[in-house]
């Protein structure tokens, strides 16, 4: 192994050699080792083990699930409903009778769901709810659309926005006393900022609006990054997407604490769920448990780490939140959580071009407005998202490419 091809430390070493055997179980990375994907942000590859897990599933007991009696449809519905198990397993559930899983899409459909089917009809004229307002669209349209749903029944709701700090990618938690109030009856955050990188550190939320009010977290860039413990984070819906956590696109999840009441209509199944899809997250999620998301999680971290240590010392870029802690000293603290999301601009070079001229290099990375909600087409910039597939070697091959443009 090449003293460029770990980070440095001796757990390193060890993490290097496990890296180098996962790495090798995504067909997709190793038939194009000449290109880096480092847009993980938008969706995961996927390991052997999910591909396969869907294709000895589509040739064996294909089927619809909650309907026919005969062994293809039986395991079909078995294979559903030991998946939510799967689900509450994977967020660390406490127990089994405590909540309910509803597979959706994604994360939008699922922030959706929650918005629609819990929210609407949970809130009353005068009610208070507290959302983000630069993070990710999807975590900002449901509660907006769910206002207007309300006021459409004469019902009148107040919106208030979670305070940021400005420059630091965390929300302003100094101020959160000073929006939450008497009827504050819902919070939606963000787990893992997918701009910033950084924890969004919900457990400071919960310490303001105390242990009554529901919080709904967007887990979209934490699930299949780093250990998401539902008893830890004292949240009531945990929402992220499949696809992020290496199953197949058009897969998604709602972990909702049963406490708050049932979230999803009940009786039985509502159409015909997406049965490949649930197969590969049970396989995705396996694969995840078996690799280690606390390993995972120094993984990529470290990556980021590196990648921004060397890159704040280029005067040619802007590292996004990362103002605050970059002015306080040379310490990092803020970069060294960044979780394998690491985001700049050039001084000179417009976002679209630099991510084309990365592109011609072979990185393939995220170079636009990012679904960031509040932000103009003029402020995009770009996003490398990084997960347990990718190397040093990689992150070291782009800081070249990188330093060349200062
Ligand atoms: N929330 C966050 C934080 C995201 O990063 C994303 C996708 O990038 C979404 C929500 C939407 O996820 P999906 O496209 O899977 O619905």
């Amino acid at each position: 192994m090449s003293a460029a091809g770990r980070l440095p430390g001796a757990e390193h070493d060890e993490d290097a050699l496990w890296q180098r055997e996962l790495r090798e179980q995504f067909p997709i990375v190793t038939a194009h080792p000449e290109s880096a994907y480092l847009d993980s942000a938008a969706t995961s590859q996927k390991p052997r083990a999910v591909l396969d897990a869907v294709q000895t599933y589509l040739t064996t007991s294909n089927a619809n699930a909650g309907r026919g009696t005969y062994p293809w449809a039986n395991r079909t519905t078995e294979l559903v409903d030991t998946t939510r198990q799967r689900v509450k397993d994977f967020l660390h559930d406490p127990g089994p009778d405590r909540s309910g899983v509803h597979f959706t899409s994604g994360t939008t459909e699922g922030l959706r769901s929650v918005a629609r089917d819990w929210l609407v009809p949970h809130l009353t004229d005068g009610d208070e709810i507290l959302v983000p307002h630069a993070d990710h669209r999807a975590n900002l349209d449901p509660w907006l659309e769910a206002r207007l749903l309300l006021a459409e029944r004469g019902v009148d709701i107040r919106v208030r926005a979670l305070p940021y700090q400005e420059g630091s990618g965390d929300y302003d938690h100094r101020a959160l006393d000073g929006v939450v109030g008497p009827r504050t009856r819902f919070v939606a955050a963000t787990h893992v900022h997918h701009v910033y990188g950084g924890d969004m550190n919900v457990h400071r939320i919960r310490e303001a609006v105390g242990p009554d009010v529901p919080i709904c977290l967007d887990a979209a860039q934490s699930v299949g990054h780093l250990p998401v413990d539902v008893s830890e984070l004292d949240v009531d819906f945990v929402v992220f997407s499949g696809h992020k956590a290496m199953a197949l696109p058009g897969t998604g999840a709602v972990w909702a604490r049963n406490a708050r009441g049932p979230v999803f209509r009940p009786g039985g199944w509502q159409g015909t769920p997406n049965t490949a899809g649930i197969v590969s997250l049970r396989a995705a999620l396996d694969w995840l448990d078996a690799a280690g998301p606390h390993r995972i999680a120094r993984w990529t971290t470290g990556l980021a780490g590196r990648l921004t240590d060397r890159l704040r010392h280029l005067d040619a870029y802007e590292i996004l939140g990362c103002q605050v802690s970059l002015a306080a000293g040379s310490a990092l603290p803020a970069a060294q959580r960044r979780h394998g999301i690491v985001t700049f601009r050039h001084r000179d070079i417009p976002s679209d071009d630099l991510g084309f001229i990365l592109y011609s290099h072979g990185f393939m990375v995220r170079a636009d407005t990012m679904c960031q909600a509040g932000v103009g087409e003029k402020d995009g910039s770009v996003r490398v998202s990084l997960h347990v597939y990718n190397t040093v070697e990689e992150v070291d091959r782009l800081l070249s490419v990188l330093e060349s443009l200062n």
